[in-house]
């Protein structure tokens, strides 16, 4: 069985294709705001089949297509109800890709699907239920739940980075204060990285990030691991603030496993070993009657292609 899945950006469209679950081949092409619905639509069509010839695989053969994309997603009724970034409102992506290609196609946003293609194919290959959890520029992530994808009505739910810890807390772009992501996310370990850094001028931080500028979200860890003590306080906030989010998210939905993407998820041991002991002293029933993981997603960039192949086979298997 054949299937492309495709993971769309702002900056550039990836695909996958799949032969009886294994992945054959990817290509990507540029994308471009400019390129308007129709090109991006175009691009993809054009992108899928090629994935497939270059892989020496008929299209013809090729039972669907799936799309993660950004944005606000309906997915039931494939469209882009809206994406700030390329000013799309009520785009009907996946009618236009199927028009192009003959073939089903499925959409779904790109964080569900990230979290789709690390459950089934990825870190959480193991579990029927959980949750992937991606530390970057914001929060985001997916909850699988008895192996399917959660998306909630018109799929707008699993915004788990909207999640209050902090009533009254750091403003968000949501509207609200003290969402999960004004704390857990890399952005905010860098804001506090830099605050750490200008209320302390000997923090062993200055020497290791060179200036303010050039601060990232490995800058803490790297001075914690060398023995400073702003940098140690740093982490340790940013740890304590990412297990609430973890423990509530835990106690909904009490998946089996929690898994780490993006760029944080990166220090492994020396987040994941602390974390661990505070999301178990937060969560509910103790780990002893149901034992969770916390582990690192294992897919990396191949998530959103992995995802949107999964979501393709979800989707068929539904009809
Ligand atoms: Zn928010």
């Amino acid at each position: 069985m054949i299937y492309v899945g495709i993971d769309l950006g702002g900056m550039s469209a990836k695909s996958g294709v799949f032969e009886d679950g294994r992945l054959i081949r990817k290509e990507r092409v540029d994308t471009d705001p400019a390129d308007g619905a129709e090109g991006v639509a175009e691009k993809i069509g054009a992108l899928a089949k090629n994935v497939a010839a270059h892989a020496g695989l008929r299209f013809e053969d090729v039972q669907a297509i799936g799309i993660g994309s950004p944005g606000v997603i309906d997915s039931a009724a494939g469209v882009v109800a809206k994406w700030g970034n390329y000013n799309w409102r009520q785009v009907p992506l996946a009618r236009m890709v199927a028009d192009r290609t003959g073939k089903p196609v499925c959409l779904t946003n790109d964080a569900n699907a990230a979290a789709l293609g690390e459950a089934k194919f990825g870190a959480g290959a193991n579990y029927k239920d959980c949750l992937l959890i991606t530390l970057g520029t914001g929060v985001g992530g997916g909850i699988v739940l008895g192996g399917k994808l959660f998306e909630g009505y018109r799929s707008a739910g699993a915004e788990v980075g909207h999640m209050v810890i902090q009533t009254g807390g750091r403003r968000c772009g949501c509207g609200r204060r003290g969402c999960f992501e004004q704390y857990s996310s890399a952005t905010a370990l860098i804001r506090d990285t830099r605050e750490a850094m200008e209320s302390n001028r000997a923090s062993l931080l200055w020497e290791i990030a060179g200036s303010l500028e050039k601060v990232d979200g490995s800058t803490a860890f790297k001075a914690a691991r060398a023995g400073d003590e702003t940098a140690r306080r740093v982490v340790g906030d940013y740890i304590r603030y990412l297990a609430e989010g973890i423990a509530n998210l835990v106690n909904i939905f009490r998946p089996q496993a929690v898994m780490l993407g993006g760029g944080v998820s990166n220090e492994g041991e020396a987040l994941l070993v602390p974390l661990k002991e505070k999301v178990n002293e937060r969560i509910y029933v103790g780990t002893e009657y149901a034992p969770l993981d916390i582990l690192r997603a294992a897919l990396g960039n191949d998530a959103g292609i992995y995802g949107a192949y999964a979501y393709a086979l979800q989707r068929q298997t539904e009809r």
